[in-house]
């Protein structure tokens, strides 16, 4: 009798076959043939019939050249900094995917002169800050806060080389990432004021003098002290002389009504903010960026820093930032506004079809947050797909991955971080990962 295994498809006879060579074209070859190798592995193992090898090899073919995945955010976590932060909108999507081809980033097509890099998108910025002198976008906050430190706070011939900074404010954001640490490794020295909980404007006062480069108020983006608790405002530190820069981390441009604890960027800098500087990839839901907002000739002597060309920003990030500012609310602004009862009605009608589908599924409430992208404190009404605990690790290993949150026994889907459209795809995949 024949060895079965001799009869298992030899690798060019497989990429003949057209839905294969279609992935060649789509994928390139690499990624194809590994996918055939682990095919025929597994016929070899008799894991799989050899005559469905081809099915196999399709079905295991990744989505994408890259091996970043699609995820479903059901985790109830608005801005979840493992899953990238704000997804972006499909018009800021559509704007990247221009933007990857050849583009005029940086190219009049009128006058076929050199223009000004990622203008467009600046004056999104400017338009949509009205307060700000000028504007300037660099990699990330965290480059926004290096790029201040280097340019206002390297001594000089003014031997300014100070940021004065409240004890209150020496926070670290994530990951080991801490905002004392980051502005020592420019060489500029802090000198902290005041206290943990409390740090009063005479602290303040006391410690600017001629060494001082900047006053710098961070804010606790994710965590809060309560009680005993007092620090000026930027209204206040301006009148000391010095520039205020003021970090608000989350990046709303206007005051909230939902997060009024939130600072941004409009009302520090009519407080007297010299500078603000935010991330686009928390509350504004756009790309990972670091926006810089406020006075003229302090953004344009960061602009000018010869470090700034190493802070600079791709001509994606500039396209899903200008998309992200002038097209539809992104993703994070369309959840954190959504209305609780549709939340529930969208649950309540997911419930029913896996019922229908014989799932052990209840709607449950829940509580949604921002999440390290800002407003610690802050409780969202949601609601939830409420399923068996094992359900967790299917629906994260399926395709598309699923990630919801396990909360006392039970696998919660927390529709308010799921765009509406994934409603279906959410059903689909909890139907598969039942049968
Ligand atoms: C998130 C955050 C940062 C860091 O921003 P990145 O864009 O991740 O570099 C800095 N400061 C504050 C207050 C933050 O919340």
């Amino acid at each position: 009798m024949a060895d079965p295994r001799r009869r298992i498809p030899r690798t060019d006879v497989l990429l003949a076959d057209p839905r294969l060579a279609d992935a060649v074209r789509r994928l390139g070859t690499p990624l194809v043939k590994a996918a055939i190798t682990a095919a025929q592995d597994r016929a070899r193992a008799g894991e799989i019939d050899h005559e469905l090898i081809t099915d196999h090899v399709v079905a295991a073919l990744p989505a994408t050249a890259s091996a970043l995945r699609r995820v479903v955010n059901a985790t109830g976590v608005l801005v979840h900094t493992n899953l990238g932060r704000a997804p972006l909108s499909p018009a800021a999507l559509d704007a990247v995917v221009a933007a990857g081809g050849t583009t005029d980033v940086e190219f009049d097509l009128t006058t076929g002169q050199r223009a000004r890099r990622g203008r467009g998108a600046l004056a999104a910025l400017a338009d949509a800050v009205p307060d700000a002198e000028a504007v300037h976008v660099v990699n990330n906050n965290a480059a926004a806060l290096l790029l201040c430190a280097m340019t206002f706070a390297q001594g000089g011939e003014a031997r300014r080389n100070e940021i004065v900074i409240s004890k209150g404010e020496l926070v670290e954001i994530g990951d080991g990432f801490r905002i004392p640490e980051l502005l020592a490794a420019t060489g500029a020295r802090l000198r902290e004021v005041g206290t943990t909980n409390r740090t009063s404007l005479a602290d303040y006062a006391a410690a600017v003098g001629a060494e001082t480069g900047f006053v710098l108020k961070v804010h606790p983006s994710n965590f809060q002290v309560t009680g005993f608790t007092s620090a000026p405002g930027v209204a206040e530190l301006a009148g000391l002389g010095v520039p205020v820069i003021a970090d608000i981390g989350s990046g709303l441009l206007r005051p909230d009504p939902l997060l009024p604890d939130e600072p941004d960027a409009t009302t520090l800098l009519r407080a007297g903010a010299a500078l603000v500087t935010a991330s686009g990839d928390k509350l504004l839901g756009g790309p990972q960026a670091g926006l810089l907002l406020g006075r003229h000739d302090l953004v344009e002597a960061a602009r000018r820093h010869p470090a700034a060309r190493a802070l600079r920003v791709g001509k994606l990030t500039m396209a899903a930032l200008e998309a992200t500012l002038r097209g539809p609310a992104p993703p994070v602004h369309v959840a954190l506004h959504a209305d609780p009862a549709a939340v529930r009605a969208r649950v309540a009608s997911l419930v029913a079809g896996l019922a229908g589908l014989g799932v052990d599924a209840t709607a449950v409430d829940s509580v949604a947050v921002v999440g390290g992208g800002g407003a610690p404190g802050v409780e969202l009404p949601s609601a939830a797909v409420s399923l068996p605990p094992e359900y967790a690790v299917r629906l994260r290993t399926g395709e598309p991955p699923v990630v919801g949150r396990v909360e006392r026994g039970r696998c919660l889907l927390d529709l308010r971080t799921v765009a509406t459209d994934d409603d279906r795809v959410l059903l689909d995949a909890v139907a598969r990962c039942t049968s």
